[in-house]
């Protein structure tokens, strides 16, 4: 047995063999060849392979994300039947006496190069669409399997570099057990996501690609960041025991899905979830969230290959307003870019991807897309409780253009006889710390606050949130961090306004008693951890916590504020 550790991204223990989703290497040395049928041959039957396989994946796509998201995969196909494509490859094996993995490649490369420099955006993503088809028949011509996470059909630990969000996206739930990757960080977008599909992950792991092979017996332990390789019979049994008492324990905290999150002393707070999709309300109500406190609309632009159109996201926005009924559901706009990027958009690549052109910097750059969002929102708004906000918000001539260009929208939808709700709250994600230092003059103009430390922290200590490396100076309990969101809070009461926390602190144990203390309205977090959060807090008092904000804001450590809050919370 080998122990590997990382970071604890997702709670849950998972027993499984290893998927190994790594691309393999596509290399090959170039040579001339005798016999050009045979070539012919051999091309032949990897297209049909990648066509068997694409079809098999657009099935599943389509079953499992909708048609319209499973339409890449048609146009996927389309690019396999093309001629314009495949007779010059031919052309080349049999003229040329080209092998057919050069031929391949030199076509494919020529038609990428071509497409990519032109300046419809319909050809580029062409370019786009010739790479990611030539990669899986180059991978059959030499013999190689292509990974996808879309034909796993057998119970599997997924072990990779990295996940994106659209790859963990498409993991099936039914299979995929568990995860464990190289990179990333507790706040990484897939962390976050195994955390709403509820599969335990560990991140951050650095090795695991290269330590695990395919069909290893793995164990991920989500609660304690470790990947077990090969355990013996006995590690297996134990950690079967394991399985079992969380279960257990999960059954204990479903005791409260209908109860009310308050304190010991009396005092209410909103324990709301973040989700990523119209499907992750159902979790949201099975455990017992009374709010959607972040929707994070940017996956709804992920995984396809082309902007959603304003019908799509108005189904989806009601979609969700309907199911929430009467309870809050807070909508963030597009926020992409960082580790969440639209290949179609075809944005150049950045030196500091967090810190450049995303959120609503990208959004009142490129109006049309800003503007078909919030229409799209503003005719949701009649179906249930909105509120909408905006994310990375810096400045306040930010926060004004584009609460400017919503009312604009409102007005137009209004004249154009659509109804609309009248009392749509409009407040900003705080996650950038010149925001969090002067939310008192914000305060004036937003409707409410939302907490985003996942950013903050990171901007605020300036360590990266995806890198490992850097992860120890990632401290949501720094002293720094506290007083900042001590600020926000205090800004939005002196005007009579509400905070929320949409960032990851807002569900964790330690962080959870010092922020009701603080006085926070709202915690947002994964939906798995609604309940927990419920159980801690009503053995809580929130006058107790009060009185110990000032020693906490003036701690010189992140340690010593741990000690502390385990110290008078018997954690
Ligand atoms: C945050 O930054 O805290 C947040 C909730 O947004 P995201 O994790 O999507 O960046
Ligand atoms: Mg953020």
């Amino acid at each position: 047995m080998k122990q590997i550790n990382g970071i604890a991204a997702s709670s849950g223990i998972a027993i499984a063999k290893a998927y190994q989703l790594v691309e393999p290497d596509l290399t090959f040395e170039k040579k001339k060849i005798d016999n050009p049928n045979d070539e012919i041959d051999r091309l032949e039957a990897a297209l049909a392979k990648s066509k068997d396989e694409l079809e098999k994946i657009r099935e599943h796509a389509k079953k499992e994300i909708g048609d319209e998201h499973a339409e890449i995969f048609s146009a996927h196909l389309l690019v396999l039947s093309d001629p314009e494509l495949i007779k010059p490859i031919k052309d080349k094996i049999m003229t040329e006496n080209e092998m057919a993995e050069a031929a391949l490649k030199e076509t494919a490369d020529m038609f990428i190069d071509m497409f990519k420099n032109m300046d419809n955006e319909y050809m580029r993503e062409r370019a786009a669409d010739i790479h990611d088809v030539t990669k899986r028949v180059m991978a059959h011509l030499l013999g190689a399997t292509f990974p996808d996470p879309a034909l796993i059909d057998e119970e599997v630990i997924v072990i990779a570099k990295d996940l994106t969000p659209s790859d963990t996206a498409q993991l099936n739930r039914e299979f995929v057990k568990g995860f464990a990757t190289d990179i990333g960080g507790r706040t990484s977008h897939s962390a976050i996501m195994a955390r709403s599909l509820e599969i335990p992950a560990v991140v951050g792991t650095k090795e695991s690609t290269k330590i695990i092979e395919q069909n290893d017996v793995i164990i991920v332990d989500g609660m304690n960041g470790i990947v077990l390789v090969n355990p013996t019979d006995n590690e297996i049994n134990s950690y079967k025991e394991k399985q079992a008492a969380y279960e257990e324990q999960k059954d204990e905290w479903a005791k409260l899905k209908d109860e009310a999150s308050v304190t010991s002393d009396g005092s209410h707070v909103e324990l709301a979830a973040n989700i990523g999709t119209p499907e992750d309300v159902e979790g949201v109500l099975n455990n017992g969230g009374e709010g959607v406190g972040l929707y994070r609309t940017e996956f709804l632009y992920m995984g396809k290959n082309q902007l959603p159109t304003e019908d799509e996201q108005y189904d989806a926005y009601k979609s969700v307003l309907e199911k929430m009924g009467d309870k809050p559901v807070v909508v963030r706009t597009l926020d992409i870019g960082g580790d969440k990027e639209l290949s179609y958009l075809d944005l150049p690549k950045e030196m500091n991807p967090f810190l450049g052109f995303r959120a609503i910097r990208f959004c009142l750059e490129n109006e049309p897309i800003f503007r078909t969002q919030l229409r799209a929102l503003l005719r949701a708004s009649v179906h249930g409780n909105l509120k909408i906000m905006f994310p990375m918000i810096a400045t306040l001539e930010e926060f004004r253009q584009a609460k400017a260009i919503l009312l604009d929208e409102k007005d137009n939808l209004l004249n154009e006889d659509v109804d609309v709700s009248d009392d749509i709250e409009v407040g900003i994600m705080v996650e950038i710390p010149s925001t969090a230092v002067t939310a008192k003059q914000f305060a004036k103009e937003v409707d409410f606050f939302s907490i985003g430390t996942n950013d903050l922290i990171q901007y605020t200590m300036a360590a990266d949130r995806m890198n490992e490396q850097v992860s120890y100076l990632y401290q949501p309990y720094h002293p720094a961090i506290l007083n900042l969101v001590n600020n926000v809070i205090e800004a939005a009461h002196s005007e009579g306004k509400w905070t929320g926390m949409c960032g990851e602190m807002a569900g964790d144990s330690i962080a959870i008693p010092i922020l009701l203390g603080l006085g926070l309205d709202e915690f947002s977090m994964s939906a798995t951890s609604i309940l927990p959060a419920r159980t801690q807090l009503r053995q809580l008092s929130k006058a107790d916590m009060a009185s110990y904000k000032d020693t906490l804001l003036s701690m010189g450590t992140a340690d010593e504020v741990v000690a502390f809050v385990k110290e008078k919370t018997e954690q």
